[in-house]
């Protein structure tokens, strides 16, 4: 079983055992039973890319969209093989298609592509007014084609996205994903579930089975309308292999007029896997730095700097030429970036207004803040600064609240440490007030200054009275004060 499990990253013991037509528990909301859904959806094209994928693993996704599909919704099947070297994914996977009641193409890449490019080849060959994306490790359950497709017939312009359940790595159990998370991102750039938030409740009046408007989507499954699809820009075809390109979808959909969506009455399970089992060729580091740059580049405008500063190694990373991206953003008309900061993802953990971006340094000791690489609800620390952003970047933000990605800096008694908590937005024990002439932060609940006194030899970030000293000042990287 371990053994198995290195090849894929999965394992393929328990799924090579199991049927590939299993059953699927019904995991969909009550109210998702009952819906009618119109009668003339339009249909779909299913592309699934793969590089290298396991046969059970790979068939089961295959089997699941027939079983579960209302035979005349979809149209094909399109796999593209991108430059795999497995035997069994050649001509056993054509003659094993051969058998299936729905049609399949098979395309293969001629040199290994990376899923981007893979995508845009089945994408261009799709007959399908509709195309749903898949993943090779899917399994799709009971009733998840037609609500996608029935938001798409309302809106040619929503991109929609099925909850993504979660089938287990280690014994491929199925368990249901959650439609009380949507996606995110941070500072880095990493896509993440983030809680929904309580404006989108209230916009849906609090009925669980209406889409969830989410400001970026996981990028592996969803359908998308085929001329909205070309008319939206496709994919970036300059990104290689693998990421990036779900945040560049997400902001390209929402920052040009269009909305992406988590359809929670559709169930599509996916299995996570800790690491990736294949090669990036160049690095895998080089690789998404690169796709990440592209994406900065022509959809964040100076919001980039959050992903800069906090990475500055990435700077050096050549991301190619993204004229045509940048005259694509200009012929659609798409809005800046702090619109979609604003209207689509104000709980973003990148603020919108913001002071302060890079170092916090002490005029004393001459040393910066660090989170030290500490999780929520530890202390900070201190330490040389360095300038190699990480662990010393922090925004003071327009709230005043001193944060580096979603945690804040956060004192909660008298002379108390300093810790990191989550961003509550509620101002209280995380509201600092810079001075700017004094160079001092005020913790505004306690009336107290942020010192670094020296304590059992050791420094450490702690709130005292303010008394003017110069470990009571503090330097805030690129400052400004006209917002
Ligand atoms: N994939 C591909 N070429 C690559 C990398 C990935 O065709 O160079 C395929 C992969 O087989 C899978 C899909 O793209 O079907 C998404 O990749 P993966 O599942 O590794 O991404 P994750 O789900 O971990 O984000
Ligand atoms: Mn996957």
């Amino acid at each position: 079983m371990k053994e198995l499990f290195k090849i894929n990253q999965f394992n393929l013991m328990a799924s090579d055992m199991i049927a590939l037509n299993r059953s699927l528990p019904d995991v969909r909301l009550d109210g998702c039973k009952t819906k009618v859904y119109p009668d003339h959806l339009p249909n779909t094209s299913i592309v699934i890319v793969f590089h290298n994928e396991a046969w059970s693993t790979l068939l089961r996704t295959v089997r699941s969209v027939i079983n579960r599909s209302p035979r005349h919704l979809v149209v094909e099947i399109v796999l593209v093989d991108d430059f795999s070297e497995r035997d069994f994914l050649g001509k056993k996977l054509e003659d094993y298609a051969r058998t299936l009641e729905v049609p399949v193409k098979i395309l293969r890449m001629e040199e290994r592509s990376g899923l981007i490019r893979a995508r845009l080849r089945g994408a261009a060959a799709t007959k399908g007014q509709v195309i749903t994306f898949l993943d090779a490790h899917c399994e799709c359950t009971v009733g998840w084609l037609e609500p996608l497709l029935a938001r798409i017939k309302e809106d040619r312009t929503a991109v929609v996205c099925p909850i993504i359940d979660v089938i287990s790595d280690e014994t491929f159990e199925y368990m249901a994903g959650s439609d009380m998370t949507y996606g995110g991102f941070n500072w880095k750039l990493n896509f993440r579930w983030y809680p929904v938030p309580q404006r989108e409740m209230d916009r849906r009046k609090g009925d669980r089975t209406l889409p969830v408007r989410t400001p970026t989507m996981a990028g592996g499954l969803f359908s998308i309308d085929k001329t909205y699809f070309e008319e939206i820009g496709s994919y970036d075809p300059g990104m290689d292999i693998w990421g990036g390109e779900n945040l560049e979808m997400s902001f390209r959909i929402w920052q040009c007029g269009g909305s992406l969506e988590i359809v929670t009455c559709s169930h599509v399970g996916h299995v996570f896997r800790k690491a990736t089992p294949y090669s990036f060729p160049g690095g895998t580091g080089q690789v998404i730095n690169k796709n990440n740059r592209r994406l900065a580049e022509v959809w964040m405008d100076d919001f980039k700097d959050f992903f800069y500063i906090i990475s500055p190694g990435v700077m050096r990373v050549n991301y190619g030429d993204v004229s045509s991206r940048k005259s694509l953003r200009g012929a659609l008309k798409c809005r800046p970036f702090s619109w979609y900061l604003e209207n689509i993802y104000p709980d973003s953990q990148i603020p919108r207004r913001y002071y302060s971006l890079g170092e916090i340094r002490n005029v004393e000791t001459n040393q910066c803040v660090d989170n030290m690489g500490r999780k929520e609800n530890e202390k900070v620390g201190f330490f040389n600064c360095h300038g190699m952003g990480g662990n010393q970047v922090f925004s003071y933000t327009a709230d005043k609240e001193i944060r580096t990605d979603d945690l804040c800096l956060d004192v909660s008694r008298l002379n108390g440490p300093v810790v990191m908590l989550k961003c509550h937005h509620m101002k209280g024990n995380q509201m600092f007030q810079y001075d700017a002439e004094r160079l001092t932060l005020l913790h505004v609940n306690s009336n107290q200054c942020l010192d670094m006194p020296l304590e059992e030899d050791k420094m450490v970030p702690t709130l005292r009275d303010c008394n003017g000293s110069r470990s009571q000042q503090w330097l805030l990287r690129n400052m400004t004060l006209n917002l």
